[in-house]
Order: structure tokens, then sequence, then C-alpha cells
């Protein structure tokens, strides 16, 4: 199956060659024709499934049929967080790239003058968490009257997040003469009764959970003293994780740091981050590939480029700030039906993150209570962090996280949680 099968225009064709996508996922293999028919979707997928190309791609090729010349908002996608609202606006420039279609990115946390100012040059997309979105709307900064195609994303995160007020007031100003793509990981019951509400005559599309990626991984996770860590790290790789291995570190400091302690054990490993140049990026992902590096540790965004079959193991050396990382990251294991394992080092400090992780794939990580370094500070019980993974429940911080910084899209705010190493900020959900 490919993705000229599924009727998509070349010019998206050749952008999804272009992002190494190989053949569609299940979902985009599901979504897309129907997509593309002008039908209402009801999809149930989590991330790591593919969605975002799955809804992003028919709705560019809808919107370039349909494009005036003047460009007016005809798109809207709704998601809850700014992280996804980011990731969604950097895909749709990597599949939009061979089109003439405009889109921006609205989320809430920072100014938004740089936003107001893109709305006015005028664009055909609006990539919005809910909460700035209804803010710029009822200053009069965008108006949704022509909107014809609408993506409500990740709709049981908006329920988590006590979002759905604000999703319900953004769909009364969209006419009821468009197409909706709706998503959810999960469907209780409100989301359900809201599907209901703005789908018409839908065709349901449905990833079985035990085929996504998350679940093909083998997850594991050890609490442990942040100053014991790279103990554990020697100790992973001289006994289970003999194999290929990718190692993650939020900081490039860090994964330096965690290279010199290996080499002072034995065991050679390579770094690649930002800080390297291109060359010694290629060089050492050529020697992983090709097996004379065993042991690569990559920041989450230099490990963007990374797609190396074969990888045993993926070591979390530190949890990632956004839960949705996890997803990618762990995904680099497991390719292709293979067997994977996901370690994960889980200190005091990155105990919210976890929480965060955990509600993100609707599962808990198994946890290994019997191994050398067990942590020294009092472990919340289970049932602590079980309360606080209920929304509204004591202690459910969600971390705060720093607004993305990579030029006017924001990047996915992924892995430059870089500053001192202060562990998660701790604060109430943010409102988009
Ligand atoms: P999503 O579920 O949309 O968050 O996508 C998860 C990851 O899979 C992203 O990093 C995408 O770039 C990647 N991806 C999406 N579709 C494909 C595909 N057909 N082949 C390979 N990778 C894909």
């Amino acid at each position: 199956m490919s993705f000229d099968s599924l009727g998509l225009a070349p010019d998206l064709v050749r952008a999804v060659a272009d992002a190494g996508y190989q053949q569609p996922t299940p979902i985009q293999r599901d979504a897309i024709p129907a997509a593309l028919e002008g039908r209402d979707l009801l999809g149930s997928a989590q991330t790591g499934t593919g969605k975002t190309a799955a809804f992003a791609l028919p709705l560019l090729q809808n919107l370039n049929d349909r494009v005036a010349q003047d460009p007016k908002l005809l798109a809207l996608v709704l998601t809850p967080t700014r992280e996804l609202a980011a990731q969604i606006g950097e895909s749709f420039e990597t599949y939009g790239r061979y089109l003439d279609l405009y889109h921006t990115v609205i989320f809430g946390g920072v100014s938004d003058k740089a936003q107001i100012r893109k709305l006015k040059e005028g664009v055909d997309v609006v990539v919005a968490t809910p909460g700035r979105l209804l803010d710029l709307m009822n200053r009069g900064h965008l108006d949704l009257a022509d909107v014809e195609l609408f993506v409500l994303d990740e709709a049981d995160r908006m329920l988590d997040m006590g979002f759905l007020p604000d999703v319900r007031r953004v769909v009364r100003a969209l006419t009821s003469r468009r197409q909706t793509l709706f998503f959810s990981a999960t469907m209780p019951d409100p989301i359900r009764a809201l599907a209901e509400t703005l789908l018409h005559d839908p065709v349901t599309v449905a990833v079985a959970r035990v085929a996504t990626p998350v679940d093909l991984v083998q997850q594991r996770l050890y609490f442990v003293d942040r100053g014991n860590k790279r103990r554990l790290l020697v100790e992973l790789l001289q006994g289970e994780a003999d194999g290929r291995t990718l190692v993650f570190s939020r900081t490039k400091h860090g994964a330096n740091r965690i290279v010199k302690e290996l080499g002072r054990a034995g065991l050679t490993a390579v770094a690649i981050h930002g800080n390297k140049s291109q060359s010694a990026r290629t060089r050492a992902l050529a020697g992983f590939r090709d097996g004379n590096i065993r042991v690569l540790v990559a920041t989450d965004l230099a490990a963007r480029g990374i797609d190396v079959e074969g990888i045993g193991h993926v070591i979390n050396f530190d949890l990632p700030n956004v839960p949705e990382t996890y997803v990618h990251r762990i995904g680099r294991t497991a390719r292709a039906g293979a067997d994977g394992v996901a370690i994960s080092m889980c200190d005091q400090e990155e105990r919210a993150y976890l929480v965060d992780i955990e509600r993100l794939i609707h599962s808990h990580i198994d946890r290994v209570e019997d191994h050398r370094y067990p942590p020294t500070e009092r472990l919340p019980a289970f049932t602590d962090l079980d309360s606080r993974r209920k929304p509204g429940g004591q202690g459910s911080g969600r971390p705060k996280r720093g607004p993305p910084r990579r030029g006017s899209w924001g990047g996915r705010g992924q892995g430059r949680g870089g500053g001192p190493r202060g562990g998660p900020r701790r604060g109430p959900p943010r409102r988009g």
C-alpha cells in the first residue's frame, strides 16, 4: 500500500516521501480516502499512530482544491496543548511544503502579537488551543464563519483538562456546512456525546490499541536517585541492554556527561546533539547503523533524524517533560513488529512527568522494584500516584512547560527543558 493509492495529490505524496515515510500507517490507510471524499470521521487513535498525517494530508488536499485567490480561514484544528499545536503546525509545514497554503499556530502563554500579525496577513489554516483561540475571537482578530474543515484532536484530553466548555464555544462559532474530523484515544461518554453532536454520518476509523507502537514496546520503569542513574545505566548496558541501544538525555551537556561516564566504565558510546557538527552527527549515525557504535546518546532534537532498524533498547536516562516525547522516543524501538524494550529512569523530581506520560498513554508502566539502586527518598505509594493521575486529584500538577522556542512556530518544546537541573516545575494545567 502506497500513499499514491490513497488518492493523494503528487505534491503531498512527494512531501511525505521527503519526510521518509514509506507507507501509510493503518489509521492513515483508513482515514485518508474517507476524508478526501469529504466524509466526517470519528477516529479512535492515540499519539504515535500517525494520526496527525491522517487528518493533515486530506485536509491540505481538500483545502488546496478549494482555496480562493484571497486567503480565507477555511480550516481549523483544535488541540489541547501548546506542544501538540506546535507539532501539528510543524506537520503542516512538512506536508504542505509544495502547496501554496498558509497556516499559523495559536496558543496561550506567549505574547499574542505575532499571532495577531499572522492572522492579519491572512491564513488558510489555523491550529489552535481553545483558550487563546476564544480570546482572539472575542477581540475580533479572527472569525470562523468560513471554516469548512474542522479537526478536533485529542478530544478526551480536552475533557481531562477541563476544556470541553471552551470547545463547545468554538463549535458554536462554526457553520454546520463543514467537514469534521474528530480524534480521541478513548471514548468516554461525554466524548461520545460530543462526537454525536458534531459529526454527520461519520466513517469510524479505529486503531486497535494492541497495534499501536506504544503497545508493541515492553516498557519498564526504575525509580532511582539522580546520583545513581549513571551506575544503573552502566549495569543495564552490561546486562540486558546488550544490543543496539539508544539512550536519551534531556540536555546536550547531560549527553556528554553520560558518554564520559560510560567511557570510564569501559563502554564506548557516542553523543549526538545540536552542538555537534553535521559531519560528526552523520558519522555517529552511520556508525550506529552499521554496528560500530553500539550505544548512542541523543537529545530529542538530534534524535529526530534517526531512523535505524534493530534498536533493541531505548533507555530514557531522563524522563521527557513533554509526554508526547516519551511516545516518540520509545517508538524508535520495536520497529516493524520487532520486539523492543524501553527502560525509563525516574528520579524524585521527575515524578510529575511520569504522571503526565501515563495519563497520555493510558497505561501504567511496569515498575522494576527489585534493583541495586533503590531510591533513598520516600517513594509515594502507588495509591498516591494513582490519585494524582485522576484529573483534579490531590497534587495532580502537570509540569509547567516553557514556551516552545523555535522560530515563529515554536519547536516541539522537546528536549530543551534543558535549563538548570531544577526538575519539573509544577503548576496548574495551562489553558491554551
Ligand atoms: P503522530 O501519531 O501523528 O504523533 O505521529 C507519530 C510519528 O510517526 C511522527 O513522528 C510522524 O512523523 C511519524 N509518522 C507518521 N506517519 C508515518 C508513516 N506513514 N511512516 C513513518 N512515520 C510516520
